[in-house]
């Protein structure tokens, strides 16, 4: 048998599509072409450090699949980061990008390394490297990646720039969307950076109408208070929704009378992003975390956190997945016997991706988009996915991740019928 990955997340993936496949009876030969990913680039480069010596990291790019368009998506800077975990992740991309109409296929990578341990001018140097290594396998036309776990815009500036710079001085600009995410000045969309958050929001909004419920007044926690977590917590408080616990990477806070997302996000500022020691809340275990009494949970940080192992104990009625792959299907198994709704990720923090469409067209096409025009386009777009999925979810007697799934696939299996396997 094969070794198990890391983090397990590629099995997860790879269960999720046998499971949908059987239940959409997908064409055979669709099955094996979806079941392997195109493309593997593994890089490894060298970098100068600041005391002087060089250092080799290892980097990863896996593009599944481009039938409806070229790859997309994230970068991650990570310790666990790894070929297994950026397959996985690509293969979530391809069916993300699919299940929201986009013209895109799915890609994910990063680089193997834990960002604390390197100054701000060595990550710049690890990451120009990293995108001069990759060459001609990213392009705005061929693979575009994004922002993800530990990379930001300031990252995607630096890709952009060093991209850019490869090319003749006369048609740099035209490159500009080899990488979505970037900062305002350097082409980046207005509302890129809350686009993830406001679509967990936007999707969990969809949930409560369809079930005759509402989010003001209920408590939820969330694991994960970057990017994906701190704006699902902002415009979760526009809801009138109660945050009572929140977990990162430093520890885990409670208070059960609320956490305001914004005077916690200025202390995290100020405690190098972390959450720990925040005076208005209490410290509680890290692993007491999932077991919390709660309306909503929402993991918006690794993937596998909802396993087996802890499923049982989760009190909420309805998980919102803003990261990628949070719940293994033994947790899931789990959570839908309970009775438990979840909001799948392919669904749930599909904003991100299609705000990085967005910002691909505005540079593609020279304009410039309006935060109005761009979240209330966005959440157009997402109410109409959350609602595509309901009805398959209804057609197939299946639970929100599988009809999710069989959407997804769907589209992808018509576009190759339609064109054929070439020769
Ligand atoms: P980020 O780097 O901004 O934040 C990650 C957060 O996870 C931090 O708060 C960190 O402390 C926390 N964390 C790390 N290790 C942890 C641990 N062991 N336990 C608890 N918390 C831990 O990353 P992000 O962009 O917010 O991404 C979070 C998740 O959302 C990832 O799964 C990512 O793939 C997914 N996602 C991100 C986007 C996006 O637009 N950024 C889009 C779609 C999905």
């Amino acid at each position: 048998m094969a070794e198990k990955s890391k983090t397990g997340m590629y099995e997860s993936v790879m269960k999720q599509f046998e499971k949908a496949a059987d239940i959409m009876n997908l064409d055979s030969n669709i099955r094996k072409i979806l079941s392997n990913t195109n493309n593997e680039i593994v890089v490894h480069f060298p970098v100068k450090m600041d005391n002087g010596s060089v250092e080799v990291f290892t980097g990863y790019r896996v593009q599944h699949n481009n039938a409806l368009g070229p790859y997309k998506g994230g970068l991650r800077y990570h310790p666990t980061v790894d070929i297994d975990d950026a397959r996985a992740l690509a293969i979530w991309m391809t069916w993300k990008t699919s299940l929201a109409g986009l013209p895109y296929g799915g890609g994910k990578g990063g680089i193997q390394l834990d960002p604390v341990k390197y100054s701000a001018s060595e990550l710049e140097r690890i990451t120009r490297r990293f995108t001069f290594a990759l060459g001609g396998n990213i392009g705005p036309e061929y693979d575009i990646p994004a922002p993800d776990v530990n990379t930001n815009a300031q990252i995607m500036a630096w890709m952009a720039d060093t991209y850019m710079s490869t090319k003749d001085s006369d048609s740099r600009s035209k490159y500009a969307h080899v990488v979505t995410g970037k900062p305002i000045n350097s082409g980046g969309l207005e509302g890129r950076d809350r686009a993830t958050g406001f679509g967990v929001v936007t999707t969990l909004q969809s949930w409560a109408d369809w079930k005759n419920e509402t989010l003001e007044g209920k408590s939820y926690i969330v694991q994960g208070f970057g990017n994906v977590g701190q704006w699902t917590a902002h415009f979760m408080k526009e809801k009138g929704a109660k945050m009572v616990a929140v977990q990162d990477h430093t520890g885990t806070i409670y208070n059960e009378n609320g956490i305001d997302p914004i005077e916690l996000l200025e202390y995290a500022k100020g405690n190098k992003g972390g959450v720990a020691g925040y005076p208005k809340a209490e410290a509680i275990d890290n692993d007491k975390f999932f077991a919390l009494q709660c309306d909503i949970c929402i993991p918006a940080a690794l993937g596998s956190q909802i396993t087996g192992a802890n499923a049982n104990d989760i009190k909420a009625k309805v998980i919102a997945e803003g990261a990628n792959g949070p719940t293994t299907p033994e947790g899931e198994e789990i959570l839908l016997k309970k009775g438990v709704s979840i909001i799948p990720d392919i669904l749930c923090n599909s904003g991100g991706v299609i705000g990085s469409y967005y910002e691909w067209l505005q540079n593609r096409n020279g304009e410039i988009w309006q935060m109005d025009d761009v979240i209330g386009k966005l959440e157009r777009k997402l109410i109409n996915s959350f609602g595509k999925v309901v009805v398959a979810a209804a057609e197939y007697k299946v639970d929100l991740r599988t009809a999710a799934y069989i959407v997804a696939i769907r589209r992808i299996e018509l576009t190759y019928r339609e064109r054929g396997v070439f020769p």
